[in-house]
């Protein structure tokens, strides 16, 4: 047999769900097949009492449009449809003569009990069946909704309620196995359930009892006999502990099931002497669903809780349903005691009747809203409390006979239906969260991850021992290396010895080689030259005499010239000797210079005891001259000997002074001399002495042109930029300010960089040295405007363009005599020209030259300012601008 005995291990039988409940509103997903099905169904009311009328009628309209949804659940009347069996044979019979006491509208749903001829009695139910109606019919129309809401989480009742023998079995019990069009609720109510579930998450178990006399028996199971009824004090939920649940994998094993029911039934009716039609057979099924994702995403949709109520993604709490569907064939409701055929007692009858009766007194109690509800009274009432007035969907189908003969109990059959719709359920979601398989799930999940753990661990151990087991590998080597190494050091440095041993031996015999050597060259070589002289003796002797006559004759030669040469030195630096005592002398005197004026080294005007050593020197140097030679105090100019060398170049710097031995000189290459000693000497001294040598020479117009020659400009202007001593500076300035006086030069001299080198050294503020650079401007400026005069030159003043003027401006005024007379000269010469005039204006020369025309010492400058002044068209306009104009 193919079913599976099943008892729920924590319940221990009952139905009562012990996780926590949710009773929330049915599906907004279900509500079109829900309303669509409560349209069927719906129809008129009838006649209510007045004390619930409006309270009736409120929950009427809700349920009749679609199931409103508040905090505890859906409204819903209990439906009530009317079946009305064909007649059988007998009553094909017997009721010939009579007219048909029951007329059905079904079309209006209403149903017509004719009392006489004239009066009748009409009824509005939910669904009227005729004789003809099929099972599939009434199956869909009153069992169908009741099994979807159980499949969408409601618990749901189906009751069958007539007088024996109206087909409330066949209604609901039949198998349907010769025909299966046959088919009742029952069967076709597991065949839809079987259908929807899943057969891996869900489970649908099954309990079948028999209430008699008050005591519940299994069917499934009939020794248990008295199956107590249990209610929860908090939910008023009910369960039967002890109560077989079979649990139902196909339709199969669950029709094998009502046949055991069945024959259980038959067995024990036939011990009980009772009949089966004074019993309640009451089949349970209990759904248990758990809710697909998708119906999870619709409820979280309608209740936001649902999602907050989630754990962490991994951890989703399944949400499962428990619903329970009754169906209960009733005992005949024909009054027990009506015949007594039956033979039992009233009380007994009572007793039989019990259940029954209560259920009317309870469907009367709700149909009238009554505050009591004796639900306790009976325990099919106990049983059935959630289905009406509980949170069930309910359908009860009453069932009717056409005899008139049964009149009365027909009439009060539809009595009890008409009062049973007025009862109305709040229906209530039977949903919770599926706690104990979340538990599993955790436990499942923790018992992995500790597993895994454990894995873990032992890998990582393993992993530490492998380590441990390396390093000690690891450090042997390394032991074992160092061992090697150690053996390696030693070996190498006993070889090392070893060489070094024999390097030193192999030295030792090296050396020994070598000395031997060494002396047998030596005995070789004064062999060679024993004999060699011996050979050449006889020959050479004769020679050598007289090549040691001539030796001897130039080494006496020799010694004469040394002599000589000492002779000079000593007269020479007795002559620099006396030659720097005048020059102390002199440079005691401070207004005086020796190179001042046109003619830079004879002064006129020196004092006599100056001029007396002066004289004594130049007789000193001129029989110098006489003794040595100007030939030979030039060549000296040469010489390695720094001493000599500056010694030789002050006498030539003397002798240059006269104008006498100028000529001399530069004839001798004197000349050539100093400028190649100005170029190659650094020392200061010989810079400073040749300079003013050259100075001197460059008095004569035909020096001047010599030097400008020889590169003398570039010489004396690359000197002027180096030297730092203000008196090589005065005679760099000399010599350049000689060369400034010469007509011919002019435009050489400036090309070669002979201003620019001029106007370098004011750089130096030595009065000396400014006096020369102002005295070559003036004679460069009086060439010029002697160049305009005779008109060979137009262009404005070389000097302006090498930038003479700002420096001539700001130093016109003077406070060194010399430097200011140089200057004014210079201005007057350049504003000569009236070329220059306008940059002159410019330069602040005008002031100068009224300054000059008025306070200028010497008369013939003044007169030459006031002409220039006079003559000039710009100076004019300059001056007539400021009311000063001349002339
Ligand atoms: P109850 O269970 O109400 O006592 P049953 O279901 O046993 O009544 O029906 C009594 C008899 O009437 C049975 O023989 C049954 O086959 C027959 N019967 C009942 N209803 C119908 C029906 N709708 N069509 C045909 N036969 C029916
Ligand atoms: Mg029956």
């Amino acid at each position: 047999m193919a079913l599976s005995p099943y008892r729920s291990s924590l319940q221990g039988g009952t139905f009562r769900p012990s996780a926590m409940r949710l009773e929330r509103p049915l599906s907004m997903g279900s509500s079109t097949k829900q309303s669509a099905a409560a349209a069927a169904t719906v129809v008129t009311p009838p006649p209510r009492s007045k004390s619930s009328s409006s309270l009736s009628q409120t929950r009427r309209s809700a349920s009749a449009t679609r199931p409103s949804r508040d905090e505890s659940g859906v409204a819903g009347r209990v439906r009530v449809a009317v079946r009305l069996r064909p007649r059988n044979a007998d009553e094909l019979i017997a009721d010939a003569d009579f007219g048909d006491y029951v007329e059905l509208m079904p079309e209006l749903k209403r149903l017509k009990l004719r009392k006489n001829n004239w009066d009748s009695e009409t009824f509005q139910f939910d669904e009227v069946l005729t004789e003809t109606a099929s099972q599939k019919r009434v199956y869909e129309v009153v069992a169908k909704p009741v099994v979807e809401s159980v499949l969408e989480g409601y618990n749901g009742t189906v009751m069958a309620y007539g007088q024996t023998g109206t087909g409330k079995t066949f209604t609901l019990g039949r198998l349907g196995e010769e025909d299966t069009a046959d088919r009742g609720i029952m069967v076709r109510a597991m065949e839809d359930i079987l259908a929807d579930i899943s057969s891996e998450q869900d489970a649908v178990t099954v309990s079948y009892l028999q209430l008699y006399m008050e005591t519940v028996q299994d069917l499934l199971a009939p020794e248990k006999d008295n199956i107590p009824i249990v209610e929860d004090p908090k939910t008023g939920d009910v369960s039967l502990p002890g109560v077989t649940l079979y649990e139902v994998r196909d339709q199969r094993s669950f029709v094998e099931l009502l046949q055991i029911g069945e024959a259980n039934r038959f067995a024990a009716n036939t011990k009980l002497n009772t009949e089966s039609s004074r019993s309640h057979a009451i089949l349970l099924v209990n759904v248990r669903k758990t809710v697909r994702p998708k119906q999870e995403r619709e409820l979280a949709a309608l209740n936001e809780n649902v999602t907050n109520l989630q754990l962490s993604k991994g951890h989703r709490i399944p949400t499962i349903r428990r619903s329970k569907l009754i169906i209960v064939d009733l005992a005949g409701s024909e009054r027990v005691d009506k015949s007594g055929s039956e033979g039992h007692t009233l009380e007994e009858a009572k007793f039989i009747n019990l259940s029954l009766t209560a259920l009317g007194k309870c469907i009367n109690a709700l149909a009238e809203n009554s505050p009591h509800v004796p639900i306790r009274d009976s325990k099919l009432t106990r049983l059935l409390r959630d289905s009406f007035g509980g949170t069930a969907r309910t359908s009860l189908i009453v069932t009717i006979g056409p005899s008139p003969q049964h009149r009365g109990e027909t009439t009060s059959t539809i009595l009890f239906g008409q009062r049973a719709m007025r009862v109305e359920n709040m229906m209530k979601l039977r949903e919770e969260f599926d706690y104990k398989s979340l538990c599993r799930k955790l436990e499942t999940d923790l018992d992995r991850l500790v597993a895994e753990n454990e894995r873990q661990n032992q890998a990582v151990l393993d992993a530490e021992e492998e380590m441990e087991q390396k390093i000690q590998e690891a450090q042997q080597s390394v032991t074992e290396a160092e061992k090697k190494l150690a053996t390696t050091l030693e070996e190498m440095a006993a070889e090392r010895f070893r060489f070094q041993k024999e390097h030193a031996e192999t030295l030792h015999k090296l050396e020994q080689e070598r000395a031997l050597r060494e002396k047998l060259e030596k005995e070789l070589k004064d062999n060679a030259q024993n004999l060699h002289a011996q050979k050449e003796n006889a020959s050479l002797s004769k020679e050598n005499k007289t090549l040691q006559h001539d030796l001897e004759e130039s080494l006496k030669q020799k010694k004469a010239l040394e002599h000589e040469v000492k002779n000079v030195k000593q007269q020479l630096f007795k002559l620099n000797f006396e030659a720097d005592e005048t020059r102390k002398s002199r440079d005691k005197e401070p207004t005086r210079t020796l190179i001042g004026s046109d003619s830079p080294l004879l002064n006129s005007h020196k004092p006599m005891n100056m001029r007396d050593s002066l004289n004594g020197q130049r007789a000193s140097i001129a029989k110098l001259f006489e003794e040595v030679g100007l030939q030979k105090i030039l060549s000296l100019l040469d010489s390695e000997d720094m001493g000599v060398r500056v010694h030789a170049v002050k006498v030539v710097a003397n002798l240059a002074a006269e104008e006498a031995n100028q000529e001399k000189i530069v004839e001798a290459g004197g000349m050539d001399s100093l400028l190649s000693l100005l170029q190659t000497s650094e020392d200061e001294t010989i810079q400073r002495v040749a300079a003013g040598a050259i100075a001197n020479l460059a008095m004569n117009e035909t020096n001047q042109e010599l030097i400008m020659a020889q590169g003398g400009i570039r010489l004396l202007a690359r000197t002027a930029n180096q030297a730092e001593d203000p008196q090589t500076l005065r005679m760099v300035a000399g010599a350049i300010a000689n060369l400034c006086g010469n007509d011919k030069l002019q435009g050489r001299l400036r090309e070669e960089g002979g201003i620019k080198a001029l106007l370098g050294m004011v750089r130096s503020r030595h009065p000396d040295v400014l006096a020369q650079i102002a005295r070559g401007l003036a004679n460069f400026a009086k060439c010029e405007s002697r160049g305009v005069t005779e008109g060979c030159r137009k262009e404005r003043s070389l000097l302006i363009d090498d930038g003479a003027l700002p420096w001539i401006i700001s130093n016109a005024n003077s406070e060194s005599s010399p430097v200011r007379r140089h200057i004014e000269l210079a201005l007057c010469h350049l504003a000569q020209h009236e070329v220059n005039a306008k940059d002159l204006v410019a330069a602040g020369a005008l002031w100068e030259l009224l300054r000059i025309s008025e306070e200028c010492s010497r008369e013939d400058i003044r007169n030459l300012a006031k002409r220039t002044l006079t003559a000039s068209p710009t100076f004019q306009s300059e001056l007539r601008k400021v009311h000063l104009g001349h002339g």
